[in-house]
């Protein structure tokens, strides 16, 4: 006779425990306590790491740690990785200072007119053909019709429908690279004519700046720069699909390779039926580093910006939840992955959803955890609550250690588009970030965001344990759930989710039986305070 238990035992005891049915919420309930979270903090915020700033010693030394508390925990290496260790390559940059791009209709200066962010020659000549956005859909140019193979395409920053100088720069212009240099060209110059004034953006580009050094990059001779249109007139009114004679001649650029790491766990799954499904949960552990922020050297009172807040805090809250997830695990799989170079523009999440270790179309969520500092002890902020049709088990988490919601903080600011689950959103998996509590950024937030004053002496360590329980209550109710959580209606990255998954149904298996005797009442949508 064939038995088939529709609902393990255990699945009844995770369901209880992830839905705050027990009552109280001791250490034993969790697996972790105040020791756990004191010591991973103090460790990877202490001086001696100096800031963890990436591809330096003290950011090794946080991954070292990391690393062996994976092992202690009992976590899994990827097959594909065979160590803990993801290892990323960087290079970083400082654009060239010096020189001149010459062409037919105008002489600009390199550093100051023009910033020539991607070059491997210093001195080049060739032909430039303007084809206004170099973008599908041109209501003026078909790059298609366009003679551009082995030559520099000149274009419009941006597309036809989206000039804002963000969105050209962080989404646009690697596709449009891509596009060009499709059709055949050996390089893209942009033309800027945005809101911020070109001076300000000119200093911002030319720093010194950490990018992933894709491999064969380096035989690369596409040429990529950026030139100012604003107070160049004839840059504004050239004419569809002129050519011109063009050099450039640059000096000044510096270029160092680096590497540093993500770092990878994976605690398996217990339901036959759920193990192949994937959830991740995330933290990057770097910060800013020691001594000089954006140029400056700080006080001699304290010079290392120890990211106590940016990010042990979520580190922390990672690990003791792996602690917690190992002694008993979830019926889905979890990776945890501490990531590398978030505060370089989230390149270690990047890398790693575009190398992951488990497939992409497997990984159903990630709770991301990362903030700026914390102004509420009463509630946790989450960006993207309401966006994926879990806020009520958000909420049920939350609430089981006494601590309240807030959703999305500063909507001007984007915050959901900012952190690292911005890389698992792109290809659409639901993927939201928890934040120790704040609803805007006021006096409070911005004494300790980026400061050497992020420190552990200046943190709330009750605050930093519940919190930590609040993220293992979340992950366990997701990872535990049959109903897997999908982007609301219209969202902006739904038809990602679509493209990544296909058609899901609502929920993949039979709904669980809800406990007999649940006393439990359906929560008041609002955020409590
Ligand atoms: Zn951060």
């Amino acid at each position: 006779m064939k038995i088939r238990i529709l609902v393990p035992i255990s699945t009844l005891f995770f369901l209880a425990l992830s839905t705050g049915v027990f009552s109280q919420n001791g250490a034993g309930d969790f697996g972790f306590d105040m020791p756990d979270v004191r010591m991973h903090l103090l460790f990877l915020s202490s001086d001696e790491l100096r800031g963890r700033k990436t591809g330096e010693l003290g950011n090794q030394v946080a991954a070292k740690y990391i690393s062996e508390q994976f092992r202690r925990i009992g976590l899994q290496t990827a097959d594909s990785l065979g160590s803990y260790y993801q290892d990323i390559d960087f290079k970083k940059v400082k654009p060239p200072s010096d020189g001149t791009f010459q062409t037919d209709f105008g002489t600009y200066k390199v550093g100051e007119d023009i910033i020539v962010l991607d070059d491997y020659a210093s001195e080049s000549e060739n032909q430039l053909v303007f084809a206004n956005y170099a973008w599908q859909g041109d209501p003026k140019i078909n790059l298609s019709d366009l003679e551009v193979e082995g030559k520099w395409v000149l274009a419009h920053l941006g597309t036809p429908e989206d000039q804002d100088f963000q969105n050209a720069l962080f989404n646009y212009s690697r596709e449009k690279r891509k596009i060009v240099k499709d059709a055949g060209a050996k390089g893209l110059i942009e033309i800027y004519q945005g809101r911020i004034p070109w001076q300000f953006l000119a200093r911002f580009l030319s720093r010194e700046q950490l990018s992933i050094a894709d491999a064969g990059e380096d035989e690369s001779d596409f040429l990529y720069a950026l030139i100012d249109g604003s107070s160049h007139e004839e840059l504004q009114t050239i004419e569809a699909a002129m050519n011109s004679d063009a050099e450039l001649i640059h000096s000044g650029r510096s270029e160092i390779k680096l590497s540093s790491s993500n770092i990878v766990g994976i605690l398996p799954g217990t339901d036959a039926r759920l193990r192949d499904e994937y959830i991740v949960l995330s933290a990057h552990y770097d910060h800013v580093g020691a001594e000089v922020q954006q140029g400056n050297p700080r006080t001699l009172q304290d010079s290392i910006f120890n990211g106590a807040r940016d990010n042990a805090f979520g580190v922390t809250a990672m690990l003791t939840t792996a602690q917690s997830l190992a002694k008993r695990p979830l019926r889905r799989s979890v990776v945890f992955v501490a990531f590398t170079a978030e505060e370089d523009g989230l390149l270690g999440s990047e890398y790693f959803v575009n190398h992951p270790v488990v497939p992409l179309d497997k990984i159903i969520f990630n709770l991301n955890t990362d903030g700026a500092g914390y102004n509420d002890t009463s509630i946790v902020s989450v960006f993207g609550l309401e966006r994926l049709g879990i806020e009520e088990q958000i909420r049920d988490a939350c609430s089981s250690v006494g601590l309240g919601v807030f959703g999305d903080p500063a909507p001007d600011q984007n915050l959901f588009d900012r952190s690292d689950n911005v890389s698992f959103a792109k290809v659409g998996i639901p993927a939201p970030t928890i934040s120790p509590g704040f609803k805007e950024f006021d006096e409070a937030i911005m004494e300790h965001y980026h400061q050497p004053s992020d420190e552990a002496a200046t943190l709330d360590f009750d605050y930093l344990l519940r919190f930590s329980r609040a993220y293992s209550l979340i992950a366990r109710s997701i990872g535990n759930s049959a109903k897997r959580p999908r982007w609301t209606p219209g969202d902006k990255y739904e038809s990602a989710f679509k493209e990544l998954y296909g058609d899901l149904p609502e929920v993949i298996e039979e709904e669980i039986p809800k406990k007999k005797g649940k006393k439990k009442k359906k929560k008041k949508k609002k955020s409590t305070t």
